[in-house]
């Protein structure tokens, strides 16, 4: 392992060594602490504010395990007379690592030009770029208004719990820099997220009598096909918003995928039950409620032809929202302009296929801009993540001149 000399590096390895993985959450005050206890020597004023379990739980799924406190961190610096305040945003959670890592998921490895560690671009490599900006921003003397960081837990279910409660508890801004997003382009919007379970119910009965049963997975099949049919048509609409052109599509576009099944009982038995989990991406131009309606209207139509299908459907609560925000807002342009400063030439303004807490503040009416030290191919969510260590340096600076730009002295 080759030495790692930068602040960013070293902070990032601190992040990667706390396993933050969620489900359950465990260490996230262990974690935030790493930037916290750096962000409070450098003159910010920084809390811990606690989610309480039951708003926690009340925002995922009843089978998702949380353990330990739901956490966040916030620090603010204030300077001079101007009422401009700043946010800037990353989550700490990461999703658990899965398996067939050639490196420990939970130690920051160096190999050349890359940073490997679960975390390293989703998105404690932020975090890190995020606190080292914030602390040279802190020492400097050309900045007035308030610089508020906060990291926040529990992005990777749906981020209620961390970033959006927060908002609807109080956090204000006037703008935000989110960078839970891609180096190489500047993100103003995302698709949202759905999903939902169908619960087929059939008739048990002996194989060898089946025409006395119903079989539950072969109504099943009959949703999955009209769902199919869905996503085809929803192949077509696109949003106004163009997209990174790494995700293969010119506009973003929304999606549905019947993404798992569980039914049958045992061979010789008529299946009762089954059970079929899908997920749906909502482009900025469509609600949630106009696309639980539409599934709603689709299983509806099947029943009118089919009166033995039974069925439920079980919404998960809604979380992710999809937004855009205008590409002309002051924190696009100025974030924009120094990224074009740092990178050396014309960024691509685009909109994200994943889904991201800047929802939150997007839906308060707050400007916000999403960036990060990401790339496609650095197996995000998969074994052996890593980061490009020029990415860290770079998105730490174009955080910390889009700060003094939009904050400055007047
Ligand atoms: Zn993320």
């Amino acid at each position: 392992m080759s030495h790692t000399d930068s602040l960013e590096e070293v902070v990032l390895g601190e992040l990667i060594g706390v396993d933050t993985s969620v489900p359950p959450g465990r260490n996230y005050l262990e974690a935030l602490k790493v930037a916290g206890e750096r962000l409070e020597a450098a003159g910010f004023r920084v809390d811990y504010p606690v989610t309480p379990m039951n708003v926690a739980r009340s925002r995922v799924r009843e089978n998702v395990v949380l353990e330990g406190e739901r956490v966040n961190m916030v620090a603010r610096i204030l300077r001079g007379e101007s009422k401009r305040r700043l946010l800037l945003n990353a989550h700490i959670d990461v999703v658990p690592p899965g398996p067939n890592w050639s490196h420990d998921p939970f130690k920051l490895s160096v190999e050349g030009e890359k940073l490997f560690g679960r975390g390293a671009s989703d998105n404690k490599g932020s975090v890190a770029a995020i606190t080292t900006a914030a602390t040279r921003l802190a020492s400097s003397t050309d900045f007035e208004g308030e610089l508020i960081v906060a990291f926040t837990c529990d992005e990777e279910i749906g981020g209620r719990s961390g970033l959006g409660y927060l908002v609807e508890n109080g956090l204000k801004a006037d703008a935000a820099i989110v960078g839970d997003g891609s180096i190489r382009t500047v993100g103003i919007a995302a698709n949202g997220c759905m999903r939902f379970d169908v619960r087929v119910r059939g008739q048990a009965a002996h194989s060898s009598r089946n025409w006395l049963g119903v079989n539950a997975v072969e109504k099943a099949a009959l949703v999955i096909d009209a769902l199919a049919q869905l996503n085809r048509r929803l192949g077509e609409r696109r949003s106004s918003v163009p997209a990174d052109p790494d995700s293969g599509v010119d506009y973003l576009r929304p999606s549905l995928t019947v993404a798992m099944i569980r039914g049958g009982v045992k061979e010789n038995v008529v299946p009762p039950l089954c059970e079929i989990t899908v997920d749906r991406r909502l482009i900025p131009e469509e609600t949630w409620e106009e696309a639980k309606a539409e599934v709603l209207g689709v299983l509806e139509a099947l029943k009118s032809k089919d009166p033995k299908l039974d069925y439920e459907v079980d919404f998960e609560p809604q979380n992710h929202f999809s937004y855009k925000v205008s590409p002309n807002e002051e924190i696009v342009q100025l974030y924009a302009s120094s990224w074009s400063r740092v990178m050396g030439r014309e960024p691509l303004i685009v909109g994200g296929l994943g889904c991201v807490d800047a929802c939150y503040l997007a839906a308060k009416g707050i400007p916000v801009v999403t960036g990060g030290v990401s790339r496609t191919g650095n197996n995000v969510h998969a074994n052996d993540e890593f980061v490009l260590r020029s990415d860290i340096k770079s998105f730490s600076k174009i955080v910390e001149l889009t700060a003094l730009n939009y904050l400055k002295r007047a």
